[in-house]
């Protein structure tokens, strides 16, 4: 469940203050499916709220993901954290060109598994690096060589 309602519940749970700033956080992730990082979400509230703060966007951030309602997503080698509500399961592609992620939706068959071989999965995440769809054609053929 994404609902506004339930995500502010979490800040008041949190004892976070559930500021007009905090909420635009929410809606942010709510309405863009882009995966932004802190930064850029940073910068799109901003102008609507000139006392914003970086450190209350990733403080935000971090009560909804300690939650669970947001996941933080970092991949090896990019220092970039992404950030995206926390939808149903799915995997990531991720351009190495342009350093976009995309959502991928396949069948996972192990999604449910809680445990492999006597470990006990806390989390699982699916990424896959390549080039994208956009960058193939926004390139010649030789680039990609
Ligand atoms: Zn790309
Ligand atoms: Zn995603």
């Amino acid at each position: 469940m994404n609902n506004h309602a339930a995500t502010v519940e979490i800040l008041k749970e949190n004892d976070v203050r559930v500021t007009p700033q905090r909420l635009a956080v929410v809606d942010y992730l709510e309405e863009n499916h882009i995966h932004p990082s802190a930064e850029m979400i940073f910068q799109a509230i901003k102008p609507r709220f000139p006392s914003l703060s970086l450190a209350t966007v990733y403080n935000t951030l971090d009560v909804l993901e300690r939650a669970g309602k947001v996941l933080k997503i970092s991949i090896a080698g990019n220092p970039k954290v992404y950030f995206e509500y926390n939808t149903d399961f799915h995997c990531h592609f991720y351009c190495k060109k342009c350093f976009k992620l995309y959502d991928i939706f396949i069948e996972y068959p192990y999604e449910y598994l809680k445990v492999i071989e006597d470990h006990k999965i806390e989390e699982t995440n699916i990424h896959f690096k390549g080039t994208c769809k956009d960058c193939i054609n926004n390139s010649t053929s030789t680039d990609l060589q």
